[in-house]
């Protein structure tokens, strides 16, 4: 699906840059939620991948919350 814009008219300018400011949002949110970050354990201090959310860590068992803020 493809939005025609015309940049000239203020209406359509603005809807436009509403759009991809959104488009943008989604793309950092999509992002976020579908990616691995590396972490350190609070408790035992080894690193590893987490995603978004509940963790445990495999190292120790600790549970490690990530929670990613923009
Ligand atoms: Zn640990």
């Amino acid at each position: 699906m493809s939005k025609r814009y015309n940049v000239l008219k203020q209406s359509d300018m603005s809807r436009f840059s509403k759009d991809l400011e959104n488009a943008i949002y989604s793309t950092i949110k999509d992002g976020i939620n579908n990616s691995t970050y590396e972490i350190e354990c609070p408790d035992c201090h080894k690193s590893f991948k987490a995603a978004v959310a509940k963790n445990i860590c495999p190292n120790c068992g600790a549970t490690v919350n990530l929670d990613v803020k923009f």
